[in-house]
């Protein structure tokens, strides 16, 4: 499959991310460059890893390997909890970008709120300035809740590119996803199967069955119909193959309501209001 066939999102200041990457979360270092040269040679040209997994190293030796040219890779990496505050990001963000190999990044995101450390303005403000210098393509969030990107949002001269939250069939995320409609923030799935806690459930099957595919395509397919930025992980060859062809077939409306019925409010992360 080419990689030209993964449709993009344009992003509010005009970068184009494509719709479906791949996550490197809880993959140890020394095994992260062999997952991310098969996605890679797959066609993945996104790549979604954060300081805190500990394998941007992992993650920066596939891509100087893979021999693809710099513009034709998306990299996101994430600013840890601990790192939060202006000066501090800019330190951690100089970090990431040494383990990387790299000279900017794609996107860059506050990984959590932390709202009790309540830095995330200041580490803001250090993000505007790296998007101002070039050193990041495009600036964004994750795990922020409609209270805390209002609040963001109210000191900030740069409004967030993107949204990376929890979202899967089990935790379906409405509210947030129409906030950020409303907002020009673009919605990015993380845990997008929710670590395969929705594979198994028999409307799921009925419908990979109908269409010869496996559940976690069909999963991955919904997402891409809601308009969803997705990124699924896995370490297994024929799984990172597999969550890749996803492009030839389409979810009927009516499928596409079935799979957003499995919502029962199924968190397999922390709860953003609650992790510093
Ligand atoms: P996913 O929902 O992507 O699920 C990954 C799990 O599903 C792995 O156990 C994997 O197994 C399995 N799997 C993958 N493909 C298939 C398939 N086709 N059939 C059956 N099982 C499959 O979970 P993640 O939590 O990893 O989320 C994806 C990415 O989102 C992360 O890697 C990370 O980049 C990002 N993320 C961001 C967070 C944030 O706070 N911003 C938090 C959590 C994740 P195996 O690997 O063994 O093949």
């Amino acid at each position: 499959m080419a990689p030209s066939t993964v449709p993009t999102v344009t992003l509010n200041n005009g970068v184009e991310i494509p719709q479906l990457g791949f996550g490197v979360f809880q993959v140890p270092d020394d095994r992260t460059t062999a997952a991310v040269t098969a996605a890679l040679e797959t066609g993945y040209r996104s790549i979604d890893t954060a300081a805190i997994y500990g394998n941007e190293t992992g993650v920066g030796r596939a891509l100087a390997a893979s021999g693809l040219p710099r513009e034709e890779l998306f990299v996101t990496t994430k600013l840890w909890n601990a790192d939060q505050g202006y000066d501090a990001t800019l330190r951690a963000f100089d970090t990431s970008l040494a383990k990387l190999g790299l000279d900017h990044v794609d996107l860059y995101l506050i990984h959590w709120p932390a709202p009790a450390r309540d830095l995330y303005r200041d580490s803001w403000r250090a993000l505007e300035r790296l998007a101002q210098e070039g050193r990041i393509r495009a600036a964004g969030v994750s795990n922020f809740q409609p209270g805390h990107l209002r609040r963001l949002l109210d000191s900030a001269t740069l409004t967030p590119a993107v949204n990376q939250i929890e979202l899967h069939p089990g935790l379906t995320q409405a509210d947030l996803r129409t906030f950020h409609t409303e907002h020009e923030i673009a919605t990015e799935a993380w845990s997008p199967l929710a670590q395969g806690a929705v594979l198994d459930h028999p409307a799921v099957g009925a419908i990979a069955t109908a269409y010869g595919k496996s559940p976690a395509q069909v999963v991955i397919r919904w997402h891409l119909q809601l308009g969803n930025i997705v990124i699924p992980k896995s370490v297994t060859p024929a799984r990172i193959r597999q969550n890749f062809d996803v492009f030839d077939f389409a979810l009927t409306e009516e499928e596409m309501r079935t799979v957003t019925s499995l919502d029962r409010g199924l968190r397999t992360g922390p709860h953003p209001d609650e992790l510093n």
